[in-house]
C-alpha cells in the first residue's frame, strides 16, 4: 500500500473517529439539552393542561355544589311526596338548569331512589322525573357507591344507558343539617366536546390525558381506553394508565410518579416527569396531581414529531461536506508538501544508485522533508565532485602505469611492450603512407665479460649509460628502446637506408667514444633493417636480427645493414 493511500486512509479514519466521536458527544448533550427543555414543557404544559380543565369544570363543580346546598332541593329531599316542596324543588333545578353549561342537571333522591333529569332541549320539561334507582342494576351502581364512600365531590365518565349519553358527570352529595346524605345532584358535560376542548387538541406531538386518584383513565382521546364507570369496577378491571405502555419499566415509572405525586398531596406546582416509550416512540412524560378533583394530569410529549430527526440532515450534510474538504485540502497538502518532494527524492536516489548525477527537478517545501531533499541534494553534489576528482585520478594513474608498462625500469627508455607498439603502428603507417621505416638491434659486446668483471651493479650502470649515448644519438622523432638483457632497439621513421647507416654509425662511433671517457670502454655491435611497407613484424625482426649476428660475427663494434635485396653491407 502506498504512503498515499496510507496516509490518507488514516486521516480519513481518523476524521471519521472524531466526527463520530463529536456526533455522539453532540447527541449525548443535545439529548440532555432535549430532556431539560422537554421536562421544562412538559412541566409549562401540564400546568396549562390541569388550568384550562379546572377552569372549565370550575365554574360548573361551583354551580352543582350550590345546588348540593340548597335549601328547597334538601328540604324536598326530607319529604319528597310533598308536591309544594317537589315544585319548588324543581323550579330551582330548572334554574340551576340554565345556568350550567350543559344546561342539563340531574337529582337523585336517597329516600325514594327517584332519579330526575331534563336536558338542554328541555326535554322533559312536563316529567323530570326519569327512573328510579335501583341497587341490584349494575347501572345504578354508581349511585350507591358514591353514597357508601361518603365522598361529598366525585367526577365520573359514565354512559347512562337510561338516557342513552356518555357524561362527564360532575355529582356532588347533597346533605341535611344533620350531614346525613339525602341525595345527590349535579350535572353532565357533553364528554365529545369536552375531548375535544381539553383533551384532543390537535398539536401535534402532545398528547394529554387524565386519571383519576387510582391511575384509572377518565379522559383521553381515545374513547376505548377511557375507564368508564371507574367507581363500580373492582381494582384490577380497571383500564389504568400502564394500557398504554408496553415497557413494564415505563408503567413502573409512571406509577411511580402517580405515587409520588400523592404523597407530596399535589404540593403547589410539583411535577413528575420521565422517558418512556408510547407506540414505539420515545415520549417525554410530565404528571401533576389537580387535587380540586382528585385526577392527575398526564401530558406525553413526542419528542420526534416536536424536534425531528430531519433537523438533524443539515448538520449532518455540514458534516459529510466537511469531512470531504477536509480530506480534499489534506490530500493536496500531503500531496505538495510530503508525497511530491518524497516521490521526486526517492526518484534521485534511483538515479544517483545507478551512477547519474543529473539528478531531476527536486521539490523543496519549506519543512523537514525540505530540508532533508536540499542535505540530500548537497550531498549528492559533493559525491559527484568527489567521484569526478576519483575518476580523473584513477584515469591519470592508469595512464602513468601504463606507460611505466612501456617503460624500461633500469634505463627510462621504452620497454619491449612499448617498441611492440611502437613497431606496430610504425608497420600500419608504412601501409598506410607506402613509407618505409628504419629498425636498428644494437647488442653490447662481450657484455657478460664486463658483468663478471665488474659486477651486476657495475653492468646496470653501464646499460644506463648506453640509453643515454642511445637517446643522444637519435632524432627526437626516433624511438630508442630496450629489448632485453644488453640489447637495444631502435625505431627510425621517417627514414630511407642511407638515414639509416648514418645514424647506426653515429651511435655506434657514440658508444665507443663516450665510454672511453667513462674509463670502461664498451662497444656496441648493430644490425639496421630498412622495413618496406607489408612486411610483418617477425619479418623484420627477423633480418635486423640477422644484420646484428652479421655484425658479431664479423668482428664486433660494427655497423651491418641489411638491405631489402639481401645483402649485408657493412658501411665505414
Ligand atoms: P656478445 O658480444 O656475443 O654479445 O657477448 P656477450 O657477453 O655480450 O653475450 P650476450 O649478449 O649473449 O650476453 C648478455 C649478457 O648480459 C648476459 C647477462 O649476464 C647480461 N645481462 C643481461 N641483462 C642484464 C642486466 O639487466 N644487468 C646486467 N648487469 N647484466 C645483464
Ligand atoms: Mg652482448
Amino acid at each position: 500500500m502506498s504512503l498515499k493511500t496510507r496516509i490518507l486512509g488514516l486521516a480519513a479514519l481518523l476524521i471519521v473517529a472524531a466526527g463520530s466521536a463529536s456526533w455522539l458527544a453532540y447527541r449525548a448533550l443535545s439529548e440532555n439539552i432535549i430532556e431539560r427543555w422537554g421536562q421544562q414543557v412538559a412541566e409549562i404544559q401540564v400546568r396549562y393542561d390541569s388550568a384550562r380543565l379546572l377552569q372549565s369544570l370550575e365554574r360548573e363543580i361551583g354551580l352543582a355544589r350550590q345546588m348540593a346546598s340548597s335549601s328547597a332541593l334538601i328540604q324536598w329531599a326530607q319529604a319528597p311526596d310533598n308536591p309544594t316542596l317537589e315544585a319548588l324543588a324543581i323550579r330551582q333545578m330548572e334554574s340551576f338548569r340554565s345556568n350550567f353549561r350543559d344546561n342539563s342537571y340531574f337529582v337523585a333522591l336517597r329516600s325514594n331512589l327517584h332519579y330526575y333529569y331534563n336536558n338542554a332541549d328541555n326535554e322533559y320539561a312536563a316529567d323530570q322525573f326519569r327512573y328510579v334507582l335501583d341497587p341490584t342494576k349494575p347501572d345504578d351502581a354508581w349511585f350507591f357507591q358514591l353514597i357508601e364512600e361518603g365522598r361529598d365531590f366525585h367526577l365520573n365518565v359514565n354512559p347512562d344507558t337510561e338516557l342513552g349519553v356518555t357524561k362527564l358527570w360532575i355529582d356532588v352529595l347533597m346533605r341535611d343539617a344533620q350531614d346525613n346524605v339525602v341525595g345527590m345532584v349535579g350535572t353532565g358535560l357533553n364528554l365529545d366536546n369536552f375531548l375535544q376542548d381539553i383533551v384532543d387538541i390537535g398539536q401535534d406531538g402532545i398528547t394529554t390525558l387524565f386519571v383519576d386518584y387510582n391511575g384509572a383513565i377518565q379522559l383521553y382521546r381515545d374513547l376505548n381506553y377511557i375507564d368508564f364507570a371507574t367507581i363500580i369496577k373492582p381494582e384490577g378491571q380497571k383500564n389504568t394508565v400502564d394500557l398504554l405502555f408496553d415497557d413494564p419499566q415505563d408503567k413502573q415509572q409512571v406509577l411511580g410518579m402517580l405515587q409520588l405525586l400523592k404523597q407530596r398531596n399535589g404540593e403547589s406546582g410539583a411535577v413528575e416527569s420521565g422517558f418512556v416509550t408510547v407506540d414505539g416512540r420515545k415520549h417525554l412524560a410530565g404528571v401533576a396531581f389537580l387535587p380540586a378533583i382528585g385526577w392527575f394530569e398526564i401530558t406525553l410529549l413526542d419528542l420526534e414529531a416536536l424536534i425531528p430527526r430531519s433537523y438533524l440532515w443539515p448538520l449532518i450534510a455540514v458534516f459529510i461536506a466537511s469531512l470531504l474538504i477536509t480530506l480534499v485540502l489534506f490530500h493536496q497538502i500531503i500531496q505538495s508538501r510530503i508525497l511530491k518532494p518524497v516521490i521526486s527524492l526517492e526518484n534521485a536516489v534511483h538515479r544517483l544508485r545507478e551512477g547519474r548525477f543529473d539528478l531531476p527537478y527536486l521539490h523543496k517545501p519549506d519543512n523537514e522533508i525540505g530540508r532533508l531533499v536540499d542535505h540530500f541534494e548537497k550531498m549528492s553534489h559533493s559525491l559527484e565532485n568527489t567521484t569526478r576528482e576519483l575518476e580523473r585520478e584513477v584515469e591519470a594513474r592508469t595512464q602513468e602505469l601504463q606507460r611505466l608498462a612501456r617503460v624500461d625500469a633500469l634505463t627510462g627508455l621504452k620497454n619491449r611492450r612499448g617498441l611492440d607498439e611502437v613497431l606496430a603502428e610504425e608497420i600500419q603507417r608504412a601501409e598506410r603512407e607506402q613509407k618505409g621505416f628504419g629498425l636498428l638491434w644494437l647488442d653490447i659486446d662481450h657484455f657478460k665479460d664486463i658483468n663478471d668483471a665488474r659486477g651486476h651493479q657495475a653492468g646496470d650502470e653501464i646499460l644506463c649509460r648506453v640509453a643515454l649515448w642511445l637517446k643522444a644519438a637519435v632524432r627526437p622523432y626516433d624511438h630508442p628502446g630496450r629489448w632485453g638483457g644488453d640489447e637495444f632497439v631502435v625505431v627510425l621513421s621517417p627514414c630511407n637506408v642511407s638515414t639509416l647507416e648514418q645514424i647506426a654509425c653515429r651511435i655506434r662511433a657514440s658508444v665507443e667514444h663516450e665510454s672511453l671517457r667513462t674509463g670502461t670502454p664498451v662497444t656496441i655491435s648493430v644490425g639496421g633493417y630498412f622495413c618496406e611497407p607489408g612486411e610483418s613484424l617477425d619479418e623484420l625482426l627477423h633480418n635486423a636480427d640477422q644484420a646484428l649476428y652479421e655484425a658479431k660475427r664479423n668482428g664486433r663494434n660494427q655497423v651491418c645493414i641489411h638491405t631489402p635485396s639481401g645483402e649485408m653491407i657493412h658501411p665505414a
